[in-house]
């Protein structure tokens, strides 16, 4: 399946950081910043910075997530928030499972599937997180740790509910430490969990999950590691708290395969941002749409009529010649660009 028809998400995992007022700070930066994201984008913070982060990105493309929630609807669990608090305040996503409550507060496979049942209960989406220790890789069963976590993890979950279930595949020995998955690494283990997720639930529920790389992800890895067909965006931790770097990784992700560079450009069309860099109007981009479909209509007919080939291409340049400039432009972009300062000086050159 074609990724690009599967949600992308960027979503940055504050873990104990920001204050309340620092988290405003952020926030108000990260707005402007991504609004023109190509993706879904969220911040999932500390509880007490909810309130606040839910007030700031109101009206925005920011969607809100909490970083963990108890699997009871309310009782004798003091210092726990329920599913059903954060339901009520507003928020649309929870981080579940991540390897540091599981490192450090006892979290289990057996607990992570009651949060996430409960959450899923209370209307909100989880993002249910599950990677190797270092040692697990090393003895080569990485494999066998995946599918026991999304097995468990997943237990009883319905194929109904799983649709509001993200996946993030986060290697633990690559969380805050500055070592990242290769590519080829991530890409190995994403579409392993598609195919236990397919085993499940199905091909087509497991071609519309989307499954998250997380560790260490970075402006510099982002593209290379967004790039896979089965990396759907990122859960990112450190880089989510600075307003650069989290763009940067947004920005990664627009241009990490040509189809989304298509995508992109035809939204940048719509929005009109293209025209700033091209100088061209809409009445010649259109022109030139037209004028290349009519280009391509002419030489399919033509390799259709003609039994020889030397008779084929003249008439096609002589159409290709007789082009204004700037109708070749959006054409060119498309082709040559896979950056945007690419686009950007391609497209001045032209005009
Ligand atoms: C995370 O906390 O989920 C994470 C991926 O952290 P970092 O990006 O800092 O490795």
């Amino acid at each position: 399946m074609d990724k690009t028809k599967r949600k992308a998400i960027i979503a940055g995992n504050w873990k104990m950081n920001k204050t309340p007022s620092e988290a405003k700070a952020l926030l108000e930066a990260v707005v402007p910043a991504v609004k023109d994201a190509d993706c879904e984008v969220i911040a999932c913070v500390p509880f007490v910075d909810l309130s606040v982060a839910l007030e700031t990105t109101k009206g925005s493309n920011v969607k809100i997530g909490a970083e963990n929630c108890h699997w009871a609807e309310s009782g004798a669990f003091t210092g726990e928030i329920s599913a059903l608090m954060l339901k009520e305040m507003g928020v649309e996503y929870v981080v579940l499972g991540h390897s540091e409550r599981r490192q450090y507060f006892g979290e289990t496979d057996e607990t992570v599937n009651k949060r996430t049942k409960a959450a899923l209960a209370a209307g909100l989406k989880p993002i249910v997180c599950v990677g190797e220790l270092l040692w697990e890789r090393e003895c080569d069963i990485t494999e066998e740790v995946i599918a026991r976590q999304i097995k468990l993890d997943l237990f009883n979950v319905t194929a109904d509910e799983l649709k509001n279930i993200v996946i993030a595949y986060e290697p633990v020995w690559a969380i805050g430490t500055g070592k990242t998955a290769s590519p080829e690494q991530a890409q190995e283990i994403h579409a392993f969990i598609r195919s236990i997720v397919a085993n499940k639930y199905g091909k087509e529920i497991a071609d519309n999950t989307s499954i998250l790389y997380g560790g260490s992800c970075k402006p510099s890895n982002a593209k290379e590691l967004f790039a896979n067909p089965d990396v759907d965006g990122g859960l990112i931790g450190g880089a989510a708290l600075k307003v650069a770097d989290f763009k940067g990784i947004i920005d990664a992700f627009i241009f990490s395969s040509p189809s989304r560079i298509a995508a992109t450009l035809i939204s940048m069309c719509r929005s009109g941002d293209i025209f700033i860099h091209t100088g061209i109007t809409l009445a010649e981009t259109l022109l030139s749409f037209i004028l290349v479909l009519t280009a391509g209509i002419l030489l399919a007919i033509l390799l259709w009529a003609s039994d020889t080939v030397s008779g084929i291409l003249e008439p096609y340049l002589v159409i290709l010649n007789s082009l204004p400039k700037s109708a070749l432009a959006p054409v060119l972009i498309v082709w040559l660009g896979n950056n945007p300062k690419t686009i950007i000086v391609t497209a001045i050159s032209i005009a």
